[in-house]
């Protein structure tokens, strides 16, 4: 799960680390307010939605009146940011943080996320950090260092000593730096947080360390057991279809072909959409729908696909071993009827009792293609969706 950039900078002071001041505003007005509150000549507007690299699209904006403030905000609230992070139709700007400005000296990356191949955590920091980190670790990883914590002995001075060296801090600086990365550590392990990023973590003209902007991901799997941090969640940044999905366990992840595709199996599926790329198409979707399917699941996995209209055709690619393939040509054959398919569908069954499934299939009249393996429906699939496009 996401959250905002303000609630992160809110869980970021709760645990020591400095943060800007600054106001949520949800309207002109109550920005304008903003700018009263924190005082001062200038503010920063800074759209909020779940995306990084809102600075290079307009999404953040220092200003000098009270006047650009209202107009800045006013141009924000209720568009759309579409950033590099987002997909083309980019996330609805309801809200924007007006903050404080800070005197930049130097910008920092500094982030702490789970090390799959170790199994720990590891601290990522560069002196390079601000808007370009990505094209840093293409270009110059050289200029990124990493930092593992062993579990049992939790983070060490010496871990943030290596930090502080690696960002060329002055020795006043690292008792902060031990503060940041230790409420980092913190926050990561109390809130089951996933990745927590600090791009940019600032230097400022007098030498203060502050968190300039805050970006923290929480592992869906433990999030239940934080309501704090459930109350942060905001569906309108989150993509409908897949939270749609999870009501009827299925796994589904939104692309951007034209070729919908449903599977039983993730490994099945990651392989199903291989072969679509391979013949020339592109997948508009990864879907698994589990192992124990019924014709509720089929049918709900249809209305899912089918509601994203891109989608200029489906296969369908079942291996049945704990199911039966005649059931689930069944199942099919419900869910086509009942959600009113009109693009080609393209089925590949296999396993237990294929042959009755796909003879159920050619048998029922309806316009669906049944392969005898899954080469050739990926062929044909690719070939649909091409004559429809
Ligand atoms: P992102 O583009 O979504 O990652 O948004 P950030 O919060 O990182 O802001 C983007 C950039 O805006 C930062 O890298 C800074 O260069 C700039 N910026 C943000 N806040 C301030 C500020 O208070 N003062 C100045 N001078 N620049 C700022
Ligand atoms: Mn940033």
């Amino acid at each position: 799960m996401n959250i905002h950039e303000y609630q992160a900078k809110q869980l970021f002071q709760a645990v020591g680390i400095p943060v800007p001041e600054g106001r949520i505003a949800e309207s002109t007005a109550q920005a304008i307010a903003a700018t009263e509150f924190l005082g001062g000549q200038a503010w920063v507007v800074k759209a909020q939605v779940h995306a990084g690299g809102r600075g290079k699209v307009g999404g953040v904006k220092l200003l000098n009146s009270v006047v650009d403030v209202a107009e800045f905000t006013e141009k924000l609230l209720n568009t759309h940011l579409v950033t590099q992070q987002t997909g083309s139709e980019g996330l609805p700007i309801n809200s924007v943080w007006v903050e404080k400005p800070s005197a930049i000296k130097r910008e920092f990356y500094l982030s702490l996320l789970v090390d799959r191949a170790t199994e720990r955590l590891i601290f990522i920091a560069s002196q390079a950090g601000g808007m370009d980190i990505e094209e840093v670790a293409k270009t110059a990883p050289e200029k990124i260092v990493s930092v593992t914590v062993h579990p049992a002995a939790g983070l060490q001075g010496y871990h943030c000593r290596e930090v502080g060296f690696a960002l060329g801090l002055q020795p006043e600086q690292f008792k902060v730096l031990e503060k940041i990365m230790h409420g980092l550590y913190q926050l990561f392990l109390s809130k089951d947080a996933s990745q927590i990023e600090i791009n940019p973590l600032i230097e400022t003209q007098s030498g203060e360390l502050i968190a300039l902007d805050a970006k923290i991901n929480f592992d869906d799997n433990a999030v239940t057991l934080h309501p704090d941090i459930l109350a942060f969640r905001d569906e309108s940044q989150e993509d409908a279809k897949e939270n749609a999905a999870k009501k009827f366990d299925l796994n589904y992840i939104t692309l951007d072909g034209n070729i919908a595709c449903m599977v039983n199996g993730a490994g099945l599926a990651m392989a199903t959409m291989d072969l679509i790329k391979l013949n020339g198409g592109t997948p508009a979707n990864f879907l698994d729908v589990g192992g124990g399917t019924n014709v509720e699941k089929v049918t709900a996995a249809f209305k899912l696909i089918l509601a994203d209209h891109k989608v200029k055709a489906v296969l369908v690619n079942i291996f049945g071993g704990i199911v039966k393939c005649d059931v689930i040509a069944q199942g099919i054959l419900a869910a086509v009827e009942q959600v009113h398919v009109t693009v080609p569908v393209v089925v590949r069954l296999e396993g237990t009792n294929a042959q009755a499934g796909r003879d159920l299939l050619r048998q029922s009249g309806m316009a669906i293609v049944a392969a005898d393996d899954l080469a050739s429906a990926a062929a044909q699939v690719v070939k649909l969706a091409e004559q429809a496009a």
